[in-house]
C-alpha cells in the first residue's frame, strides 16, 4: 500500500527543524530545507543543491511539495491580468493583477468558492469546495509578482483578499499565508501594503484585534439597514449590523487603524435618502473611510447600478459629514476579472 506523503510545505520552520533532529540530522538542516521550500521557491528535491542525494532521496520519501499552475492568463484591454490557478487536487481558483500608475495590486482567493451567498456576487453561486492552504494562497501571490515584473517591471506593491472566499472563515491559513508574505524569507512584503475584506464575521474580527494583526481590514458592508443587508448578504441575518458595529469598535480600540468599507449601490436596493443617512450614521461609528466600488454585472440582472445621480448624493451627504470616499473604476470587466465575476468562466 502507498503511504500518502504529506506537504512538505505545510511545516513550520520549527516543525521542519525538528523532523531532521528526529532524523538524526541537524536542525540547521530543517532552516536550509525551509529556505530552498520558501525564499528559493524550489518545485522538487531534486533542485535543492547544497542537501545531500541522501537527504534528498529521504524527503522524496516522506514528502511532496504542492504547487499551484497558472492553467491560463488573460490579459484584460485596460492591463488587468487574471490567472486561473491549478491546485494540486485539479481545483481551480482566481487571482487577478491590477495594474495603476502607482501600483500592482494582486488580488488573491482564499477559498475554492464561498460559504457565504450573496446574491450579487458570481462566486456565491459556487459553493465552498475547500479552503486553501497557506501555501496555495502565497503561491498566488508569487505568480502575481512574477507577472508583475514581467509585464510592468516593478514587483507587487499592494496585495488585498478580495478573490474567491471569505478570508475570516479561512483565518488560520489566511495569517499562515500573510506571515510567509511579510517575512523576510518569503516575499518581505510590508504588511500595512496588504487589505483583508470581510463580508465581516464579528467574532473573526476581534480575534483579528486581539493577534495584532499588522493588516488593514475592509469590510463589505453595502447596506447599513438590517433588512436591507440581509436581503443581499443572507449571512447578515446572523450576524446583524449590531454585532458588526461592535465588533469593529472592538478593532479601532485595540489597532487604532481605519476600516475601510466596501459599498456598491443598487437601483432600488440601497438608493433612497434613507440608505444614505443609515451609512452616514454607521461611519460615525469607528474612523472609516468609503470606497464606492462600480457594480460588475453578473449575468441575470437582478442588480442594476444606481444612476450617476444617486451615487453624487452619497458622495455629497458622505463628505458634509467629513467621511472620506472614494469612488472605485472596475478593472479588468472584459475577462470576467473584476470584482464578484470571479466564477471559473474560462
Ligand atoms: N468575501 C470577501 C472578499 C471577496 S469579494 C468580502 O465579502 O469582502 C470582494 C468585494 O467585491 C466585496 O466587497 C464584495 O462585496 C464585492 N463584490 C462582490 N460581487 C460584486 C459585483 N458583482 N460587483 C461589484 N462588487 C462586488
Amino acid at each position: 500500500m502507498e503511504i500518502k506523503k504529506k506537504d512538505i510545505r505545510a511545516l513550520t520552520k520549527e516543525q521542519l527543524r525538528e523532523f531532521f533532529v528526529n532524523e538524526g540530522d541537524k536542525a540547521f538542516r530543517g532552516n536550509q530545507v525551509y529556505e530552498w521550500l520558501w525564499s528559493k521557491g524550489a518545485h522538487t528535491f531534486e533542485d535543492m543543491t547544497n542537501i545531500s542525494k541522501e537527504t534528498r532521496q529521504m524527503l522524496e520519501d516522506n514528502f511532496v511539495i504542492n504547487h499551484i499552475e497558472v492553467d491560463t492568463m488573460q490579459r484584460s484591454s485596460d492591463g488587468t491580468v487574471k490567472n486561473a490557478v491549478k491546485l494540486h487536487d485539479g481545483l481551480i481558483v482566481e487571482s487577478v493583477l491590477i495594474p495603476t500608475e502607482t501600483r500592482t495590486t494582486a488580488c488573491v482567493s482564499s477559498q475554492v468558492g464561498c460559504s457565504l451567498d450573496c446574491k450579487f456576487c458570481a462566486t456565491s453561486r459556487l459553493k465552498r469546495m475547500r479552503n486553501l492552504n497557506p501555501d496555495e494562497i502565497y503561491d498566488q501571490v508569487v505568480a502575481i509578482d512574477r507577472e508583475s515584473k514581467l509585464y510592468f517591471n516593478r514587483p507587487l506593491s499592494n496585495i488585498v483578499f478580495m478573490g474567491m472566499g471569505e478570508p475570516l472563515m479561512n483565518y488560520n491559513n489566511v495569517i499562515k499565508a500573510i506571515d510567509k508574505i511579510t517575512s523576510p524569507e518569503g516575499l518581505g512584503m510590508s504588511p500595512k501594503r496588504i487589505v483583508v475584506s470581510t463580508s465581516g464575521v464579528p467574532k473573526m474580527i476581534k480575534k483579528m484585534a486581539d493577534d495584532a494583526v499588522k493588516f488593514n481590514l475592509a469590510v463589505s458592508l453595502h447596506s447599513a439597514i438590517d433588512e436591507v443587508r440581509t436581503s443581499i448578504m443572507p449571512f447578515n441575518e446572523t450576524f446583524p449590523l449590531k454585532d458588526l458595529k461592535e465588533a469593529l469598535e472592538y478593532w479601532y480600540k485595540k489597532t487604532e487603524r481605519k476600516i475601510t468599507y466596501e459599498y456598491v449601490v443598487w437601483d432600488g436596493i440601497n438608493d433612497s435618502m434613507k440608505d444614505i443617512e443609515a451609512l452616514v450614521k454607521f461611519c460615525k461609528y469607528v474612523p472609516c473611510k468609503v470606497n464606492i466600488i462600480e457594480y460588475n454585472p453578473i449575468d441575470d440582472g437582478a442588480f442594476q447600478q444606481a444612476s450617476n445621480t444617486t451615487i453624487d448624493n452619497y458622495i455629497a451627504e458622505l463628505e458634509r459629514n467629513r467621511i472620506v470616499v472614494n469612488v472605485r473604476r472596475s478593472r479588468g470587466k472584459d475577462i470576467d476579472a473584476a470584482c464578484g465575476q470571479l466564477a471559473n468562466k474560462t
